[in-house]
């Protein structure tokens, strides 16, 4: 391991001890539980076991051999650059793409089908941000870190960014009740995203920023009102298991459906559930996976406030409404 990869390492897990107190302290959904639904699948097979497969599949079978290839990191692009200049052009530059790469996955019925598990879960928190579809880190991930290394930065920038990426993206899925003011028109954070999150018709098409909130801002789809959101999720049933959530991107099928149908389907989610249920009987402070649920106060999706899209807290008129602000229903 080299010294950036301790040090970021080291900033990264002191992140989690921070927010993890934060959301005890100051909760913005109070009573959603630690190990909360979901927990173990967001932790080990999307945060762990997913991000270290990826990585091997995004730097060494993809970005490298294009490398090697072309040759562009000789051409040394940016090597002259001071270090923060080279992070902060990164940061910015591919903000910008993942902001319009996430609007176009919220439009697009095909590539909605790669973030829907993102917005699966009803109980978001600091770990809820690591759910998301392969496909989605290895177009986002190859995107992101192969103008970094072709363009010829220094190595220490890859490191850097997946810590910047880490801690922001911890951040804005936070259940912790900050106030941060006019911040919010400049940096992304948990009052914006929770509502990304939200199962409220009006929120569907808006707060798509991931670092800079002031791409919402500039392109129309900001959404920030005075209140809370009442529900969070997915407006239709989603299955709770990582393959299960990545077959389903392909074909639609009913989780408890496909168990009843298929004994090799019933072996695998039985084995998983005695697992899971192993684990509590073994540790008491993990009980809270089976209990402690968190209340469900309206089980439909809570429809758009006002219909033709909502801007802030003072209304906005319809004809204002871009196009892609519908108050239709999220496509599956
Ligand atoms: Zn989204
Ligand atoms: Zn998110």
């Amino acid at each position: 391991m080299q010294p950036v990869e301790i040090i970021t390492t080291a900033i990264l897990l002191s992140w989690v001890a921070v927010v993890i107190l934060l959301e005890r302290a100051i909760p913005y959904r109070k009573g959603l539980p630690f190990f909360r639904e979901g927990f173990w699948t967001d932790l080990v097979l999307y945060t762990l076991v997913q991000s270290y497969a990826l990585k091997i599949i995004i730097f060494d079978c993809l970005i490298l051999p294009l490398d090697q290839h072309f040759g562009f990191s000789k051409l040394h692009f940016v090597t002259g650059w001071p270090i923060w200049a080279q992070v902060l052009f990164f940061v910015v530059t591919h903000d910008f793409y993942i902001y319009w790469f996430h609007r176009f996955q919220h439009s697009s019925p095909l590539f909605w089908r790669t973030h829907e598990a993102h917005h699966s879960g009803k109980q978001v928190d600091w770990l809820a941000g690591s759910r998301s579809h392969a496909l989605e880190i290895i177009i986002n991930q190859t995107i992101e870190f192969a103008p970094i290394i072709l363009l010829g930065a220094d190595p220490a920038v890859v490191p850097i960014k997946a810590c910047i990426d880490a801690v922001w993206g911890i951040w804005i899925h936070a259940n912790v009740n900050v106030k941060s003011g006019r911040l919010q028109y400049f940096f992304n954070g948990p009052e914006m995203h929770l509502w990304h999150h939200a199962d409220h018709e009006e929120v569907f098409y808006a707060n798509f920023s991931t670092k800079f909130a002031f791409w919402d801002w500039l392109f129309g789809t900001a959404y920030l009102p005075g209140h809370k959101p009442l529900k969070w999720g997915l407006p239709y049933a989603f299955p709770k298991d990582y393959f299960a959530q990545h077959v389903f991107s392909v074909a639609r099928f009913d989780e408890d459906g496909l168990a009843h149908r298929s004994a090799w389907y019933r072996a695998y989610r039985g084995l998983r559930l005695r697992l899971l249920a192993g684990l509590t009987a073994r540790v008491p402070a993990l009980r809270p996976l089976h209990g402690w649920p968190v209340p469900e106060t309206h089980t439909g999706t809570v429809p758009a406030q006002r219909p033709g899209g909502n801007f802030g807290t003072s209304p906005a008129p319809a004809a204002a409404a871009p196009a892609l602000l519908p108050t239709a229903a999220l496509p599956r």
